[in-house]
């Protein structure tokens, strides 16, 4: 049995959601999802109130998903004009500069609301109309907000692409929604380096049609080369834009962003959002999973141009009229103290990032972080990859100070919101425990092999959700031929996720990683999850990287690719070291054949390690590597291939 963490009597007494509230709301949701999503549509703010609630198949050859369909609304009414009564001087954004020196912006809801009506006439007078897609390729300022919500508000269909995808993946994405408009930035700063995000946009537009208008903001000042007729100057039109824009009377089944996935197994898949059902469950997520309250400061520090800062810095947070911080930076610029000099900053409460950031600000030690006061953190998250029980539990310990309860929430691109996650009030944690699912949500895990349900506890295998929620994923943009094979096609009648997971004893879901990252030694399977952990458990080790390769006599067999600590040397006597390590902490059968030292892992530019480029390089099958096109670092890879292990 692991240790258990329950929520301190303060935090559960105070909590919307506590343990019996948890038990009664979970079982109404799955006894009667109709009512229940009824009520839940309440939270939004609609123009004309649905009359429908759930209207889904799931069924190979005709999946279609539609929530409350005959309802009208506008998201951009719904995330600034309805708070502007009550909370019109309230902070909206708090934007934290790249430089620590560079003052903090703080933007009130009625600031908001200008600039986002001036942002949709603009888009409004390069020709953009309802139904239209708009890419941008943008900083962390708020002006990628304000595009966001200037979309919404005329019904234009976003699609962000992150800052630091190269002008190839940009032009493939332009073209990929034959975008009318792309909305960019002269410059990015980050980490104290400057992208140049318009020079990579000239880049990408000679590979686009010419009629694809391209609008700048001015973030550094710094040069650019301007195409007349093509290219216009945002901080030019602003200042004479009217800030007085009729928000759309959008069906809840219109598309809302256009939005890819990682591309951490394969290709990345254009994922498509709507309207009325995406924010019911944006909204209700972000104020029941990080218990958020009138007045709290939250920040989430991924990027807009993944679906975490979709659902939780821009729609979530601005639904529920919360103070969002939006972050230009990295977490080690001007140094590793850089989050928590934030925090203390701007007193935030509420902290979500991604183990990947956690792993690499735990190998500098924690005088970065205690340094700083945290004292009024009271939630914190993560989500992206499981996160080791090491990490864990220094984020708890070190960034907590034992006092706040961890969300690690399990979700995707596709689904829009968590699906699992303890609730900070109702569940005791367990560290790298994804625990229960969220209200409305039916995990299953089947047998990977005859894809029959296992309903016993403890239970392995692949994991599966039953029904539909609203902020599931309509199809894939222009293809729902992939959207059914991808989702719906492997085990009939259910949504795949393509993870595998557990459920122990107590019926709480651990995330075991990707199917196909499962590896099979000697008739044992095991999640690379775990081999994973244990190596990051080693105090020298900062993080590990776990994949099977074909083995004559045990089937598969375990390669392990490990960076050490800062100041730690690779030797033969670590390595033996290591290997009895994992022996010790799971067992003979998952004893490391191969252990390569990685100066650096092959990652996503979302800061996930691409385990399929490295079961390519462990099987020395170098030569076809697949899609690379989202990868952060590609001398990471050369580096490995070069001083690759074993035979
Ligand atoms: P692609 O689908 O293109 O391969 P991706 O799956 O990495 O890329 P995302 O939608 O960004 O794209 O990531 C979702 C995946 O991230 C999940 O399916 C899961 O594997 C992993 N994940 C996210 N949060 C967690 C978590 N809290 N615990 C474990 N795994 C997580
Ligand atoms: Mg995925």
């Amino acid at each position: 049995m692991s240790k258990t963490f329950p929520p301190s009597p303060e935090i559960a007494k105070n909590a919307h959601i506590d343990s019996a509230k948890y038990d009664a709301m979970y079982a109404a949701s799955i006894a009667d999802p109709d009512a229940f999503w009824h009520e839940q549509g309440q939270r939004v703010d609609w123009i004309k109130p649905f009359t429908k609630v759930k209207d889904v198949n799931y069924n190979f050859g005709d999946v279609s998903i539609n929530w409350y369909s005959d309802g009208t609304l506008n998201v951009s009414a719904n995330c600034i004009d309805r708070h502007l009564e009550t909370r019109g001087d309230k902070t909206a954004i708090i934007f934290e500069p790249d430089d620590p020196n560079e003052p903090a912006q703080h933007i009130s809801y009625k600031q908001l609301s200008t600039s986002v009506n001036k942002m949709a006439n603009i888009l409004e007078e390069l020709g953009v109309r309802k139904g239209d897609r708009v890419v941008l390729y943008m900083p962390m300022i708020p002006e990628a907000a304000y595009a966001m919500l200037a979309c919404a508000r005329i019904g234009a269909i976003h699609s962000i692409v992150f800052a630091g995808f190269s002008p190839d993946a940009l032009g493939t994405r332009i073209n990929g929604s034959d975008a009318k408009v792309l909305i960019t930035a002269d410059y990015a700063p980050r980490g104290g380096k400057a992208t140049p995000l318009k020079s990579n946009a000239d880049q990408a537009l000679l590979h686009c049609k010419d009629s694809v208008k391209c609008l700048v903001v001015k973030r550094t000042g710094g040069q650019t080369t301007w195409t007349e007729g093509r290219d216009f100057d945002y901080n030019e039109l602003v200042l004479e834009a009217s800030d007085v824009c009729a928000p759309a009377e959008m069906s809840a089944e219109d598309p809302l962003f256009v939005l890819y996935t990682s591309g951490s197994t394969g290709m990345p898949k254009g994922v498509v959002h709507t309207t009325g059902g995406y924010l019911v469950y944006a909204s209700m997520t972000h104020e029941m999973v990080f218990d958020y309250k009138e007045n709290d400061i939250f920040w989430c520090t991924a990027d807009v141009g993944w679906v975490t800062g979709h659902s939780y810095i821009v729609y979530g947070p601005l639904a529920n009229g919360a103070t969002t911080v939006m972050f230009e930076g990295v977490p080690t610029y001007p140094d590793a103290s850089r989050f928590w000099q934030v925090c203390e900053k701007h007193s935030v409460n509420q902290f979500y990032t991604a183990p990947t950031a956690l792993r690499a600000l735990m190998g500098q030690g924690n005088d970065f972080v205690t340094k700083c006061d945290l004292s009024s953190l009271r939630i914190l998250g993560t989500v992206g990859e499981p996160i080791n029980p090491e990490a864990w539990n220094w984020y708890n310990e070190i960034v907590g100070q034992g006092r706040c309860p961890i969300v690690d929430t399990w979700w995707q691109t596709e689904t829009g919101g968590h699906l699992m996650t303890p609730l900070p009030g109702a569940h005791a944690m367990k560290p790298g425990s994804a625990m229960k699912p969220f209200f409305g949500i039916e995990p299953v895990i089947l047998d990977p092999q005859t894809g029959i349900e296992i309903t016993t506890n403890p239970a392995e295998g692949v994991l599966c959700i039953k029904d539909s929620w609203p902020g599931q994923m309509r199809t894939v943009w222009e293809d729902h031929e992939r959207f059914q094979q991808t989702y719906f096609s492997d085990y009939k009648g259910y949504y795949f996720t393509g993870d595998g997971a557990k459920r122990d004893e107590d019926g709480d879901y651990w995330i075991t990683g990707r199917v196909d990252d499962v590896i099979n030694v000697s008739g044992h399977r095991m999640g690379t999850a775990e081999v994973e952990s244990a190596l990051v458990a080693h105090s020298k080790v900062a993080e590990a990287a776990v994949v099977g390769f074909p083995h004559d006599i045990k089937g598969q067999g375990i390669y392990c690719y490990v960076t050490l600590m800062n100041g730690e040397e690779p030797s033969e006597e670590l390595r033996k070291e290591l290997r009895t390590w994992v022996r010790t902490e799971i067992g003979p059968i998952a004893s490391p054949d191969f252990i390569q030292w990685a100066p650096g892992l092959p990652k996503t530019r979302s800061g996930k390690i691409m385990r399929r480029i490295l079961r390519k390089i462990a099987e020395n099958d170098t030569g076809s590597l697949g899609d690379t096109s989202t990868l952060a670092d590609p001398s990471v890879v050369e580096d490995l291939i070069a001083n690759r292990a074993g035979a």
